[in-house]
């Protein structure tokens, strides 16, 4: 396994539609090599998911630390073609992050509860829902294979700050802020 260099905003790879994998690539070395060396990415830059094309690979995958039922233990999730659809017309306000824009942290308002149905990194066909923060940080990374970044989601750009400012003036009384891929 290796670490990747991460792609950051400006470069190109972020802004193209990622391509679908298809299942006879699933089942190869190469694609097994990929999804170890993205997991290996996320970590070693503290981030708790990672969309492929954040490491120049413009393909429908990424992988992300599921850790939002406090009565399951924390688990690595791989999503390969990932759908994701809406479920509610209520929305949730976080603070976003991204290893592709460091440093910085904005305030995302996005819908509260998603569907989402995706292959896994063996290829076999997941179907669950989302709600809360797990359905910010799955539509956040889904975002990066459409080639879209949180910013672009953002109403207000007064709500961009950099993460000294984000602890500084904005932090107080709102959720915990994560570091999303
Ligand atoms: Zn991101």
């Amino acid at each position: 396994m290796a670490i990747r260099k991460v792609a950051v905003m400006g470069n190109p790879v972020l802004r193209e539609v990622a391509k679908p994998v298809s299942e006879a690539e699933i089942n190869t070395p190469e694609f097994q090599a990929l999804i170890g060396d993205m997991v290996e990415t996320m970590h070693e830059y503290d981030g708790r998911g990672l969309a492929a094309p954040q490491i120049h690979i413009s393909k429908q995958i990424l992988v992300m630390v599921w850790d939002f039922n406090p009565k399951e233990k924390a688990y690595l999730l791989c999503l390969v073609n990932p759908v994701i659809k809406p479920i509610t017309d209520e929305t949730s306000s976080y603070w976003e992050g991204c290893l592709s824009l460091p440093g910085l942290r904005g305030k995302v308002t996005r819908p509260n509860k998603v569907s989402v149905t995706a292959l896994n990194q063996k290829g076999e066909k997941l179907s669950f829902t989302a709600d809360g923060f797990a359905a910010t940080v799955i539509q956040h990374e889904c975002d990066h294979l459409l080639g879209k970044l949180y910013i672009d989601r953002m109403d207000d750009l007064s709500q961009l700050a950099f993460n000294r400012e984000f602890q500084r003036y904005h932090s107080e009384g709102d959720f915990d802020p994560e570091e999303a891929e």
